[in-house]
């Protein structure tokens, strides 16, 4: 039989491109409260509260101040591939929000059960949709995002999870990365009923210090170089402040928070004179370039991105860090007077 073994091609149904698209945009808990975290600061928010049950699978509730979504939008907004931040192509490569691909909520409620209260400024009162319906709600101007069992239809996946205490670390991670990120906004991050950290509104060294600690903060330069359209500011760690394990190395290109294979090497070869090979600077520093020259659509997490010109950003970052390093590193060795 000629047609044995074969199977007919067909369109999948929206709901299962959805539950694949999950796999990579919502791989664990803390994938969710990052993609939710940067609609919050996508929509203007200044006050953001995170609250996890369970490492985040039982439930992840973020609490935004933001503008809100007007009713009519909020079946647009759970829809894939549907966005307010880009129309066209132009759009998508100068692209300053954080979000832009339109799938994260569309994702999550392919894998959870998935609940939004929000509410405008101009609107007499919230509205909540909930399983596609939308009802009228109770609370004030912003947006509630209550992600309640994730993976629940997807128990494979759910195996890949690890213990609480490990899903919860990286939620807290992902809430340091973007709280180091954003000082003029103010955190609160609780898990299972109890406030685990809480950031106000600060200057970026007081926010910076109270997240990487005194050691840091004791033994930190602060750094602001900038080279055309290139600027890199923030702090690096003088050798003292390095670490046996590289988990206090916070690079953001635009805002966001990236781990970048040409970045992290800039930085390693501008501390290779004053750093034994298996020590790991500390640093918190930001690149901000015209989004132009740099390509954020590379990953679905868009934790790589990838640079026009990538060879004058690893010198420019290398030169910068090498620079201010080469300054102190007199006094920090006692080689000089
Ligand atoms: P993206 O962020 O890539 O646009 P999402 O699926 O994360 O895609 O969100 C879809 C849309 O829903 C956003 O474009 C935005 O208009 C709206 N939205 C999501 N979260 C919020 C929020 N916290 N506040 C205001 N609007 C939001
Ligand atoms: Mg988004």
């Amino acid at each position: 039989n000629p047609t044995e073994g074969y199977r007919p091609i067909q369109a999948l149904p929206d709901h299962l491109i959805s539950q694949i698209a999950a796999g990579e945009v919502v791989e664990r808990p803390s994938a969710v409260v990052k993609e939710l975290l940067e609609n919050a600061l996508d929509a203007g928010s200044s006050s953001i509260t995170i609250r996890l049950e369970e490492g985040g699978v039982k439930r992840i509730a973020i609490i935004d101040n933001g503008r809100g979504i007007p009713p009519d939008q909020l079946p647009l907004a759970l829809q894939r591939h549907a966005t307010s931040k880009i129309a066209t192509l132009e759009e998508l490569e100068n692209v300053a929000t954080l979000g832009f691909r339109g799938e994260a909520l569309a994702s999550i409620s392919s894998v959870a059960v998935l609940t939004v209260t929000t509410r405008t400024a101009d609107a007499p009162h919230a509205w909540q949709i909930e399983n596609g319906k939308i009802t009228p709600a109770s609370g004030g101007q912003g947006t509630t995002v209550d992600v309640q069992d994730l993976y629940y239809n997807t128990p494979a996946r759910r195996k890949f999870l690890k213990s609480e205490q490990t899903e919860f670390g990286h939620c807290a991670e992902v809430v340091r990365r973007i709280a180091l990120a954003r000082p003029d906004v103010s955190f609160s991050l609780s898990h299972n009923g109890k406030t685990v950290d809480h950031w106000n509104v600060s200057a970026f060294d007081k926010r910076s210090a109270s997240i990487l600690g005194d050691a840091f903060s004791s033994a930190r330069l602060a750094i602001d170089e900038s080279a055309g359209p290139l600027r890199l500011h923030g702090f690096i760690g003088l050798p003292t402040a390095s670490k046996g394990r590289a988990d206090a190395q916070y690079f953001y290109v635009n805002g966001r928070f990236v781990r970048d294979k040409l970045l992290t090497h800039a930085v390693r070869a501008a501390y290779q004179d004053v750093l034994h090979g298996d020590r790991y600077p500390s640093y918190v520093i930001a690149l901000d370039l015209d989004p132009a020259l740099v390509d954020v659509n590379v990953h679905p997490s868009k934790i790589e991105v990838r640079f026009r010109d990538s060879r004058s950003v690893h010198q420019f970052v290398f030169h910068a860090i090498n620079r201010a390093l080469a300054q102190t590193s007199a006094t920090a060795f006692g080689t000089v007077p």
